[in-house]
């Protein structure tokens, strides 16, 4: 498809990665299919992503990655090429990121070099535990606690819906800590092989995820696994939905591309009434509207992406809007694309199904759209508020 990737102004280094990316994907064809209906790793594909060599862009280049930075736009146009070709390959690429940021920027210079070069190398994998039973889009209200002991750490409680959880070497923790002012919300880097710590799997999901539930059952752990201050967690916790939210968008970018890919060939191929579907008014219009919303979509996740790599948090709203915008595009765009294929859109496990149910929980996770809407709205009357009164 011609696309505004042309217009874009993507330099060299950005369009070198989308090719690394591309004949990684293409390189792993054959098991796509077989990893996305995964709910465990796929040996095949873990090995493939090692090889290739691109979960160095989730770390710095102090701790073995590829460049000085994590770099959000880079991480987006990689992400868009992923998940076009397997969702397990996306989310295992994206997961050494989201897992392992709050080392990044809150960890010690002892924790960096203890984990960083392995999830750089793939060696091990990284879980962000922050959800709970009773704690989705409220954080706050997480009731695993933290707490000193004999002057080490005891973690206790329960986490619910972790990515990777079964298969991931070490959590990072969102847990909550009695400090002298009050109640805070602390993190803590909790290895998966500590005495106390049990996983099993979370229910399966419309779209296999590797996903699962956490124990930790008094897990002692020496004081040097907090990240960061006492009670400064969600500090840290923005700090990565910076720089990986607008990730997410870009996910649903490739989504919603590879979708419409599927449903033009087969528009410009089946013939019904003596003509091509294309040549039917109504079925042009399924197609046209879908790629305005894929083009928007783009646009507005790459304009988000290249604010985050100046200043993340200070283009957090910007990456909430693409998530909102280009994951409900997605939606839309599959949905469409599904009723271009007529039954053959409808066929369980055909590339144009499992783009339909993959669709669905980007709406979910990492903000879901209604609450990332609210902060927007904030944000949106923040800065009427501040700029000059209308003429
Ligand atoms: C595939 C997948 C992978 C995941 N991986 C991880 C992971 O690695 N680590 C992790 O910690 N968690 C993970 N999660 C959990 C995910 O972060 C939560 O599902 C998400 O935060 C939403 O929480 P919830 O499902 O409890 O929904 P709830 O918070 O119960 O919300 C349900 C719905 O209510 C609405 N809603 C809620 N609050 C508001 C509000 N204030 N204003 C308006 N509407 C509102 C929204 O429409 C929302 O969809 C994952 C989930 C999925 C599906």
């Amino acid at each position: 498809m011609d696309s505004s990737e042309k217009w874009f102004a993507l330099g060299p280094a950005e369009r070198a990665v989308q090719e690394e990316a591309a004949s990684l994907t293409a390189a792993v064809a054959d098991i796509s299919a077989e990893a996305d209906a995964m709910s465990e790793i796929h040996p095949g594909m873990r090995e493939a992503l090692r090889a290739s060599g691109l979960a160095g862009l989730m770390v710095p280049a102090a701790y073995g990655g590829r460049a000085e930075t994590v770099d959000p736009l880079t991480v987006c146009l990689v992400r868009e090429v992923l998940m076009k070709g397997s969702s397990h390959l996306d989310s295992m690429f994206a997961l050494q990121g989201i897992g392992s940021y709050a080392i990044t920027v809150g960890g010690t210079d002892a924790q960096r070099a203890q984990w960083l070069p392995r999830v750089a190398s793939l060696e091990t994998l990284a879980g962000l535990a922050l959800t709970e039973e009773h704690a989705g889009s409220d954080l706050k209200n997480v009731s695993t606690t933290v707490t000193e002991k004999n002057g080490e750490l005891v973690v206790h409680g329960e986490k619910a819906f972790i990515s990777n959880a079964g298969a991931a070497d070490f959590f990072v923790t969102l847990v909550k800590e009695d400090l002298a002012d009050g109640p805070g919300l602390s993190l803590v880097l909790v290895p998966a092989d500590a005495p106390g710590v049990s996983t099993r799997p979370s229910p399966e999901l419309i779209a296999p995820h590797v996903l699962g539930d956490v124990t930790f059952d008094g897990v002692v752990v020496p004081p040097e696994a907090r990240l960061g201050a006492p009670g400064k967690a969600m500090s840290l916790v923005l700090s990565t939905l910076a720089v990986f939210r607008v990730s997410v968008a870009g996910a649903a970018v490739g989504l919603a591309t590879g979708a419409l890919e599927e449903a033009a060939r087969h528009a410009r191929t089946r013939e019904q009434f003596g003509r091509p579907l294309l040549k039917h008014g109504p079925v042009a219009q399924l197609l046209a509207d879908s790629w305005n919303d894929v083009e928007m979509a783009r646009l507005l996740t790459y304009q988000a992406a290249s604010f985050a790599r100046q200043d993340a948090r200070a283009a957090l709203n910007r990456s909430s809007m693409a998530k909102v915008a280009a994951t409900e595009a997605a939606s839309r765009v599959v949905d469409r694309s599904v009723q271009v294929m007529g039954r053959w859109g409808l066929i369980a496990n055909s590339p144009i199904e499992r783009y339909y149910r993959q669709a669905r929980p980007m709406r979910v996770y990492e903000g879901a759209s209604e609450v990332l809407k609210l902060g927007i709205a904030t944000t949106l009357c923040a800065e009427l508020d501040q700029a000059p009164p209308a003429r």
